[in-house]
């Protein structure tokens, strides 16, 4: 049975809402399912994946049952993105499958996705500077920390169709509109400044972030209720203190991805010291003590006094899903949803995990709904 929550934290100040005014704005681009990884490797052996195209098409077709004002993303300059990644991360990304058919690999030895083998790590480089590598299967590795995240085809007009997905997300909230929705896939939230993974390849809430931060907020807050830690969006904003990144996520001390990184005691660095918060939670954690964690995370992006607010929107702690120990119900994504809502922010919600086929449209219009207060 849950607890109900209280949300002591506003009760003096209770912010109010126009149901209907904050009806997210679903923004999306069929770009978006171009994308097919077709496996993952996993512990060296090829896996289906669980990011597939039919993961937006099934949130697409929930939310279009429920009457949600659905637009087509429009395509954006690289200007954010590249203030965001290393450009040799973008160009890379861009060129990889070409490089990988015409370096022949297809054929011979029969791998139809480009997919690290040797990864430049600081230990094996001692000091060395990291040069790019002529060959294509080295260079894979250059730029890619996990054999997990594969490029195919259609992988950069889709990770790149996400950025224009939020881009267009973030321009209806700076034009006026409270909240809106970015329907993106790939996801993004693993992606740091010059290193993709996690079936991730570019951080699409980052983006979002920076944004807002170059339409006037100056401080923005990402909250990331994802099932996993957003490593890549730590990493990107840890030294500044006008982005701030709070998350709760799946403790990686019990052995969960991204594994190096979403420990409590990492809060930030320099400028950003204080800025940073995770908040680990235990295998099996349900509604209660993860919604209280959401409630520490609003109060944090509260008392930095952000003036807008991205929602890195994972659901894949949900009960059902293959991806993480975590039970959370629909009321709990909900109920996450309105205690955000209750910041009061203009805000932007950026897909980022979420598995379970049969539940993610429910799921993501569970916390749509939450976050429309
Ligand atoms: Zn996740």
């Amino acid at each position: 049975m849950r607890v109900p929550i209280t949300h002591k934290l506003w009760d003096a100040e209770p912010v109010t809402h126009d149901a209907s005014a904050r009806r997210a704005i679903v923004v999306r681009s069929d770009g978006c399912a171009l994308h097919v990884p077709g496996a993952e490797i996993w512990v060296g052996v090829r896996t289906p994946g669980t990011e597939v195209a039919e993961r937006v098409e099934r949130i697409e077709a929930t939310l279009d049952a429920r009457d949600y004002n659905i637009v087509n993303a429009d395509g954006h300059g690289d200007s954010v993105l590249v203030s965001i990644h290393d450009p040799g991360l973008i160009t890379y990304l861009q060129s990889a499958y070409e490089r990988w058919t015409d370096a022949g690999f297809v054929a011979d030895p029969g791998q139809d996705r480009v997919v690290p083998y040797l990864m430049p790590t600081p230990g094996m480089l001692d000091g060395l500077p990291e040069r790019e590598p002529t060959a294509i299967h080295a260079a894979a590795g250059r730029w890619c920390y996990d054999t997990m995240t594969l490029i195919g085809p259609g992988t950069w007009t889709a990770a790149r169709a996400a950025i224009d997905v939020t881009l267009t997300a973030v321009d209806h909230v700076t034009k006026g509109a409270p909240l809106a929705y970015a329907l993106t896939r790939p996801p993004g939230h693993h992606v740091t400044r010059s290193a993709f993974g996690g079936s991730c390849y570019l951080n699409n809430a980052a983006v979002a972030a920076q944004a807002l931060r170059e339409a006037g907020h100056e401080r923005v807050a990402v909250i990331d209720i994802d099932a996993h830690h957003g490593n890549g969006t730590q990493a990107i904003f840890y030294d500044r203190a006008d982005v701030t990144y709070g998350s709760l996520h799946i403790d990686p001390a019990a052995g969960w991805f991204p594994h190096y990184a979403g420990f409590a005691d990492e809060r930030g660095r320099g400028a950003g010291t204080g800025a940073n918060l995770n908040i680990p939670l235990a295998p099996e954690t349900g509604d209660d003590l993860w919604l209280k964690a959401v409630e520490q995370l609003a109060a944090h992006a509260s008392a930095l006094q952000a003036s807008a607010l991205v929602v890195s929107l994972g659901v894949d702690a949900a009960l059902d899903d293959p991806e993480s120990p975590l039970r959370v119900s629909v009321d709990g994504y909900e109920s996450a949803g309105r205690i955000l809502a209750a910041l009061g922010l203009p805000t932007v919600a950026v897909q980022e995990g979420g598995y379970h086929l049969d539940t993610l449209g429910k799921l993501v219009d569970a916390t749509l709904t939450g976050l429309g207060g």
